[in-house]
Parts: structure tokens; C-alpha cells; sequence
């Protein structure tokens, strides 16, 4: 809902003045942006679909201003399927939350060279087989899904302000985020520059790096 123009509405209404044309309005968003005049920005709202492993859902849904809706597994035993990795990514010696780019492609059990996909997806297999025969013997779906792994992708509706959605932006897509969560946000930010080109080009040069150094 709304755009850079809904933006450049609500700053006006201040002075019951409305679009100055193209120039001006990116001068009056570039202004807002860099001096923290945020409620205009929260005229616009964007709506997202998002499907996602579970561990990227909880990080995403910590975002209280948004409003959501997630599929429930204890309506629903359907589409049961898993974000499965290619690699796994070494632990940082230096900060504890994050990984190196360093890779484990493959696992070896018992001898045997298994690549990491392989070995991820036989166990969501196995999983999903248990889960299933729970389900066959009349177990709860709300209780059958605790054997299910963080790695299950969820479905959710994610509804937030431009203001909002631009900082949630910031923080989940520095280095400091969980790559997975990265490359969600990463889609996000194109997704909201075709919403409000202007709003995000201003935010991009005068925000979004703002915390880089500390
Ligand atoms: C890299 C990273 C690591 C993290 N690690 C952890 C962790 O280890 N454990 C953990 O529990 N969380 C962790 N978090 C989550 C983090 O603490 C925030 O809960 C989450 O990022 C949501 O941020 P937010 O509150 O700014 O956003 P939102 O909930 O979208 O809120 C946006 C802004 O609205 C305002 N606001 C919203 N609600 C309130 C309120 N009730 N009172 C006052 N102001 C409000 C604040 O200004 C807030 O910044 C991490 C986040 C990041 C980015």
C-alpha cells in the first residue's frame, strides 16, 4: 500500500501542500531520511510472503511491528519440507554467533564419504517417516511436530511499514546476521526498491551502513 508519493503526501499535509514534482519530492525524502522525520515513511506498507526454515522465522518474527500470520502444523501435516544446505559453514573462532566461510562439504561415518546435503536430507527423511507413522498411530499433530527439525520450512504473511521494514533491513542484513537470514533480507531490499525507489535509494546512502564501524 502507498509508495514514494504516499510518503511525500504525508510530509506535506504539514503544511497542506502535496507533490512538488520529482525533484523536490526526493529532496524532501532525502531529508526526512537523513534527519530522522520517520512517520511519513510509515504510510507505505509492504506485504511479503515468506517460506523459510524455521531457524530464519524465529530471527525474522522477533520483529514486533510487523503483523503475521504462519501456518499452524497443528492444523495442517501437509507440504512437510526441509531447507537443506550444501555445505556447512565453520564455527567463528572470534564471535560467538557467527560462521567462517569456511566449508564442510563432507562428512565421513563409518568410513563412508557422505556430502553434507546428502547426509541433512536422509535425516529429515527418517524424520519425516517418524513423524508421518506418529500421525498413522493417532498421535496429535501438535504433538506429533515436536520431532520435527529446525530446519522444517514454515509459511507466513509479513505485514510492515517502510519505516519499520527498513530497519528491520538494517539489522538482518549486516554480517552480523545469520547468513540464511541475510539472503532473506537481501530479496526483501529489491522487492522494496520497486515499492518506493526514492525512500529506498535515501535510505541505502545515508542509513544503511551507518553502523558498520561500530
Ligand atoms: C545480529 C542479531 C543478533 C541477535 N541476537 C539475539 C539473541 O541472542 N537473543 C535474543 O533474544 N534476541 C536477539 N536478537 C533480536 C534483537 O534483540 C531484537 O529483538 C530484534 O532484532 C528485533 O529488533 P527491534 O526490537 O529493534 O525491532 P522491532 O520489534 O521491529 O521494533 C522496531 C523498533 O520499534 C521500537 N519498539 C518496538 N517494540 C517496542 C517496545 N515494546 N518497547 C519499546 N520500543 C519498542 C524500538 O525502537 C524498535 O527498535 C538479535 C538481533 C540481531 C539483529
Amino acid at each position: 500500500m502507498g509508495n514514494d508519493l504516499a510518503v511525500v503526501q504525508a510530509a506535506r499535509v504539514s503544511t497542506l501542500k502535496d507533490s512538488k514534482g520529482e525533484e523536490s519530492d526526493k529532496k524532501l525524502i532525502n531529508y526526512l531520511m537523513k534527519n530522522g522525520h520517520t512517520s511519513p515513511f510509515e504510510m507505505v506498507e509492504l506485504k511479503f510472503r515468506i517460506k523459510c526454515p524455521l531457524i530464519v522465522a524465529r530471527q525474522i518474527l522477533r520483529h514486533r511491528t510487523a503483523n503475521v500470520n504462519e501456518t499452524s502444523r497443528r492444523y495442517t501435516s501437509e507440504q512437510v519440507d526441509f531447507y537443506i544446505p550444501e555445505f556447512f559453514r565453520k564455527q567463528a573462532e572470534d564471535n560467538k554467533q557467527a560462521s567462517t566461510e569456511d566449508k564442510i562439504e563432507i562428512l565421513y561415518v563409518d568410513d563412508q564419504e557422505i556430502p553434507v546435503s546428502k547426509w541433512v536430507s536422509d535425516l529429515c527423511e527418517d524424520l519425516l517417516d517418524k513423524y508421518e507413522w506418529l500421525l498413522s498411530l493417532g498421535v496429535a499433530r501438535e504433538q506429533a511436530r515436536m520431532i520435527l527439525p529446525q530446519n522444517m520450512n514454515t509459511i507466513f504473511i509479513f505485514k510492515i511499514d517502510l519505516h519499520n521494514l527498513l530497519h528491520f533491513l538494517e539489522v538482518r542484513s549486516t554480517d552480523h546476521a545469520q547468513w540464511e537470514t541475510r539472503q532473506f533480507a537481501f530479496a526483501m531490499m529489491e522487492l522494496t526498491k520497486e515499492v518506493a525507489p526514492i525512500s529506498y535509494t535515501s535510505w541505502e546512502k545515508y542509513i544503511k551502513n551507518r553502523r558498520m564501524n561500530e
